[in-house]
């Protein structure tokens, strides 16, 4: 079936390995920047915003994939030095017609300069009037996540214009009464596919998203339309169009 991977890194991800998932139903994705190294400066961003945005907009296009640009300052991508600077291109940026999100951003360790860079960039998004894809970590993800939540409280970010990503039945609990959307990565370490199938059951599927989170870290890019499959499968009629095509068109205005 068609798919749109709601939250990857592709643009690390080579054209023959993207073109075989094309050919498996990929039809769409959503590329958040994130490089694999804390920038020195604030031009390094701006040149992955570029690549995200422009570069990979004439690659995914020569093969029939939608390109979907976030860009945004992830919490481990925060520069060494031009914080401001940083925050200021985000802002310009975000005005584009082709950035679609801000993402992806949120807080790894949940130090204050975490904190400060996620709140400005949750105003500019707001501002913009652009969704936002929210990261939560590996390591003691229910603190983070309290902090993270208080942080969107605190700016008034609307519930429906974000989506919590890398969730787990760990936090199951403090998402599920929420607003927001569901982001789910059904990637190793993060979700198993059978994983994924028990808890898009139990959200509410109008606003599960579903990715690979493919990156330079361990991933496997069809592991989401396994879990598509499987939901099909099961007869759950109209969840797996929902949660692999409309969610997402709806959430990024696609
Ligand atoms: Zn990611």
């Amino acid at each position: 079936m068609q798919w749109i991977d709601s939250h990857s890194h592709h643009y690390l991800t080579s054209l023959s390995t993207l073109e075989e998932l094309h050919r498996g139903g990929l039809s769409g994705a959503v590329e958040a920047s994130w490089i694999p190294v804390r920038p020195s400066s604030s031009s390094t961003l701006i040149d992955l915003y570029s690549w995200v945005v422009n570069q990979e907009k004439v690659r995914l296009s020569k093969i029939g994939v939608k390109p979907v640009a976030a860009i945004g300052i992830h919490p481990r991508c925060i520069p060494t030095s031009e914080v401001e600077q940083s925050l200021n291109n985000v802002e310009m940026w975000l005005q584009m017609d082709d950035v679609k999100a801000l993402g992806e951003v949120g807080l790894e360790s949940g130090d204050d300069t975490e904190v400060y860079v996620l709140e400005r960039q949750l105003r500019l998004a707001m501002a913009a009037d652009k969704p936002v894809i929210m990261h939560t970590p590996r390591i003691d993800k229910k603190n983070v996540l309290k902090k993270i939540l208080s942080t969107v409280e605190t700016v008034s970010f609307p519930q429906e214009m974000l989506v919590i990503d890398h969730l787990n039945s760990e936090v199951y609990d403090m998402v599920r009464g929420l607003k927001t959307y569901f982001g789910l990565s059904v990637q190793p370490g993060k979700l198993s596919v059978d994983e994924a199938f028990e808890l898009v059951q139990k959200l509410d599927f109008e606003r599960v998203l579903i990715n690979s989170d493919s990156s330079t870290e361990p991933s496997q890019p069809d592991w989401p339309a396994l879990v598509l499959n499987k939901l099909e499968r099961s007869e759950l009629n109209e969840i797996p169009r929902k949660i692999a095509v409309e969610n997402p068109q709806k959430f990024y205005r696609i």
